[in-house]
């Protein structure tokens, strides 16, 4: 038999603390790489998952893991998935506390499809009645109709979510599933009207195109074949390899019955007409638009539900109120070409928060008898960003991110701290980097960047996104974590573009375009064309679009804003849970099994803080157990424990270890717990069970 030694030196250890240079980050990685190349994808950094995408089929998802992860200790069975989302369960019916799981990396590291085994787990594993099981299927079911929606093929994954999603999972007494409701982040809007080369626009108008009936798309004046359309053919990819967009779109239609929808006829319509929308042609003279065929009109007219020419008239024209008197003007090409795109933007993005609240509406835990229900919030969210070319979006994200590291700080450093204090041990707090003021630059009142383009949103005259620059320059120039093209003497620094601001992350260096802040910030659609929308028959439309819109004097909020305060409300739900975390790496950027890009690996274990998380986990005690576990596990090892000791728990494991030659400075008793200062001391303890 392998001897546990050298098990250790070909699969490395499973828990990151034990490494003995915990400092190191080589070491780190080559933990990693050795237990990647055995196809063992997880390790844990004390109680934290971290997950390679593997890029192939593993059978380690079956039935029977399942069974062998349910009601197991943590450190009993190798890392997985199931451990995390079994423990979550665990805690949340023993000590009554609300869970939530938090699942971070960058784009394909695998977020999705852990969030996705996290719900079948509780599927197959918790009790099921007849009633339980249509909220399971409802709950299954509702990830193919939002991916269908909200997820695209990009370059970096061929079923990147576009979208943040937020999932509570409510459960009754007895641990069974009884329901659920989602809330979606900031949707990728921009990508219904243009994708960039190799990407896609959302899955669902594939689908529609290869899967779709003669009938219906005769109906809704389609034709099968991607390339006719101009939000189809930009990113010049109408086939991925590994999607089957004609079955995805029967998934997509059963999900839909499952869920209790009916809508299809709306919904469908809608699809088109975006499709139709993208399809309609300006020309004109003296730059004044007008549209050169009225095709898409009569499609749009009838899938829309709206009058032909009020919304010709709409596409074409601007109509302001000033001063109580309506003031309409005709649009030139490029502002006609904008307004459509902005309209076909809010149809999409709004039918798509629709289709939330529709599962939402589905997934609600309607029984009265017992209102009391515990809940585990599982969130998929995009990880940190960093492109080329960085925009408004990925200032959003990140902004994100920098909230999330703040919580993981707040929530994690706590609840270290916290286990030390009841357990009556002494330890030195550790020092980290506290990125609060990376957050407070971005999002402080008045003078943190939100305000501040805000407030060049809301100016009327001459703001631009160069504008907005300057302000920038002038209120936060000076703050440590902000550069831009000027220095401090007036000089340039030559390295950064003039549109251009940079952020210090906690992460790293992000340079932000400026281009397109302004008019992202204030996704505006034009009066005229909100009018159409409120007076459609589609009964979809008719809830999407709210004609209290029109009387509402106030400005809508900006995007930034909006997404600042559901931030905010995130936070307070994640900060009243107890959190798990699973931290997902992207081995390579092919999509390729088996390969490990160490230096692609070796930013993603930066960007998410994982040497800082693992000194946070060592500052203390490398490793710790309840009393009753420790002395199960090496009883054997003592002839005053073995078989079984009588007294008191901690007078037994004090005995063992004193018998196994433990020094006064290598642990510690707790009330209920061990602590081992260093990994040797356990290592050596495992290597005597196994002679
Ligand atoms: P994005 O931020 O773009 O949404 P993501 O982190 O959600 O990315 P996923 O969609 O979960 O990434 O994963 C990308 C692809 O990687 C999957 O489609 C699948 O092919 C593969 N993959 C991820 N996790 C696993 C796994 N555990 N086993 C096998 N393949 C996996
Ligand atoms: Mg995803």
């Amino acid at each position: 038999m392998e001897s546990a030694l050298t098990a250790r030196d070909r699969v490395g250890v499973q828990d990151f603390v034990l490494l003995e240079n915990f400092t190191s980050e080589a070491a780190f990685i080559e933990n990693l790489r050795k237990r990647f190349k055995e196809n063992l994808i997880y390790t844990y950094i004390g109680s934290v998952l971290v997950s390679v995408n593997p890029y192939k089929d593993l059978e380690i998802y079956t039935k029977n893991h399942m069974e062998r992860y349910r009601g197991v200790n943590f450190y009993e069975v190798s890392p997985h998935i199931y451990a995390v989302a079994d423990n979550s369960y665990r805690s949340m019916r023993t000590e009554r506390k609300d869970q939530c799981i938090l699942i971070s990396g960058e784009s394909g590291a695998g977020k999705t499809e852990a969030s996705k085994k996290i719900l079948q787990y509780y599927a197959v594993t918790c009790p099921a009645s007849e009633q339980v099981q249509t909220v399971k299927d409802r709950l299954l079911q509702s990830n193919p109709v939002l991916e269908a929606f909200g997820n695209a093929k990009t370059l970096r994954n061929d079923n990147s979510s576009r979208f943040g999603k937020y999932m509570d999972i409510q459960f009754d007494f007895k641990g069974a599933p009884v329901g659920g409701h989602i809330i979606n982040y900031l949707l990728e809007k921009s990508r219904v009207v243009h994708q960039n080369h190799g990407e896609r626009n959302f899955h669902i108008f594939y689908q529609m195109m290869e899967g779709g009936e003669e009938d219906l798309l005769r109906r809704l004046g389609l034709e099968r074949n991607p390339q006719q359309y101009q939000y189809l053919v930009k990113g010049n990819c109408p086939k991925v390899s590994s999607i089957n967009d004609r079955s995805d779109w029967k998934v997509v239609r059963k999900a839909l019955t499952v869920i209790g929808f009916n809508e299809d006829e709306e919904l469908l319509n809608i699809i088109a007409s975006v499709l139709h929308l993208g399809n309609v042609q300006y020309g004109g003279e003296d730059g004044i638009a007008c549209i050169t065929s009225d095709t898409q009109i009569k499609y749009l007219a009838r899938l829309l539900a709206v009058n032909g020419s009020v919304l010709t008239e709409a596409l074409t024209h601007k109509k302001i109120i000033a001063k109580g008197e309506e003031l309409v003007s005709p649009l030139n090409l490029e502002q006609a070409s904008s307004a459509r795109d902005a309209l076909s933007k809010a149809v999409y993005g709004r039918t798509f928060t629709w289709l939330v609240n529709k599962i939402n509406a589905s997934l609600a835990y309607t029984d009265d008898s017992y209102k009391n229900y515990s809940v585990i919030g599982l969130l998929d969210i995009y990880g940190f960003e960093v492109f080329q070319n960085n925009s408004f979006e990925q200032f959003c994200i990140n902004y994100c991110n920098e909230k999330l590291q703040q919580l993981f700080i707040e929530l994690t450093l706590k609840s270290e701290q916290d286990e030390y204090e009841a357990e009556g041990i002494t330890w030195e707090p550790v020092q980290y980097f506290n990125n609060k003021i990376i957050c407070d630059l971005v999002e402080e009142k008045f003078k943190g960047i939100i305000s501040i383009l805000d407030e060049e949103c809301l100016r009327p005259g001459d703001a631009s996104d160069l504008t907005f620059l300057e302000k920038l320059e002038d209120i936060v120039g000076g703050h440590p974590h902000f550069i831009t093209h000027k220095l401090a003497d007036g000089k340039t620094r030559k390295v950064m573009g003039r549109e251009e601001f940079r952020l210090l992350h906690y992460a790293g260096e992000v340079n932000y375009n400026i281009n397109g802040f302004l008019d992202k910030n204030n996704d505006l659609l034009f009066r005229n064309l909100k009018e159409v929308m409120c007076m459609s028959e589609n009964k979809i439309l008719r809830q999407c679009f709210d004609r209290e819109e029109l009387s509402d004097k106030k400005r809508p909020e900006t995007a930034a804003t909006q997404f600042k305060a559901s931030l905010a409300k995130l936070m307070e739900i994640l900060m009243s849970k107890e959190p798990s975390y699973v931290r997902c790496i992207k081995p390579n950027d092919s999509k390729q099994a088996a390969r490990f890009d160490e230096v692609l690996i070796r930013h993603q274990v930066k960007y998410l803080g994982l040497m800082e998380n693992l000194r946070v986990r060592r500052a203390g005690f490398a490793y710790r157990r309840r009393y009753e576990v420790f002395l199960q596990r090496y009883k054997s090892l003592c002839p005053d424990t073995w078989p079984n000791w009588q007294g008191k728990l901690s007078d037994g494991v004090s005995t063992l270890v004193k018998h196994l030659g433990y020094k006064p400075e290598e642990y510690k008793l707790g009330r209920s717990k061990i602590f081992i200062r260093f990994p040797k001391t356990l290592f050596a303890t495992e290597d005597a069970l196994e002679t």
